[in-house]
């Protein structure tokens, strides 16, 4: 799993730049890696909306037109969140279910973390197998999160807010 936020949060060089989803009011757009110009799809204009097996990927089909969008896409979280109910092969409980499914995490303070591993950060979440001190480990891991941040001498917010479609933890704490 890439952690896309945080490449775009921190506006580290991208290795492997990613394609960008965003809801509009009709629909949502899809922003490719080096095109300029994002792609519109209105909701009126597609078909069908399906996850693929292995629920990693989503499938939409217009009338002329199969796209493919991986969860990897900046966006796809909150996209899946805002299917409109018209599309009734979506499994919406299916995306109700992994969403509150996710915990929060400890080091960058979003609700994203899924099998231990944090979709937004990409930071394993501790257990006692790691390190004695929990906090410790966190603070070592924020250190490395931020790390950018603070190189460049731009603030970290103290308080998480929500990002694409993941819910924050107010009881997350800063410890750098
Ligand atoms: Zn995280």
């Amino acid at each position: 799993m890439i952690g896309f936020l945080m490449r775009k949060l921190f506006f580290r060089n991208l290795v492997s730049p990613l394609t960008e989803i965003e809801l509009i009011e009709s629909g949502f757009s899809i922003k490719k890696p080096f095109n300029t110009k994002p792609k519109l799809f209105n909701w009126e204009e597609i078909k069908s909306i399906r996850f693929t097996e292995n629920y990693n990927t989503i499938t939409i089909q217009k009338l002329d037109e199969k796209i493919v969008v991986k969860n990897d896409n900046i966006g796809w979280y909150e996209l899946i969140q805002n299917i409109p109910s018209k599309f009734k092969e979506f499994d919406f409980k299916y995306t109700v279910e992994l969403i509150n499914s996710l915990k929060p995490c400890g080091i960058c303070g979003i609700i994203a973390v899924r099998e231990n591993n944090c979709i937004v950060c990409e930071t394993i979440t501790w257990n006692k197998k790691m390190t004695k001190n929990e906090i410790e480990y966190i603070k070592s891991k924020q250190l490395d999160f931020f790390s950018d941040r603070i190189k460049n001498g731009i603030e970290i917010k103290k308080i998480a807010e929500p990002e694409h479609g993941f819910k924050a933890n107010k009881n997350w704490r800063l410890y750098i």
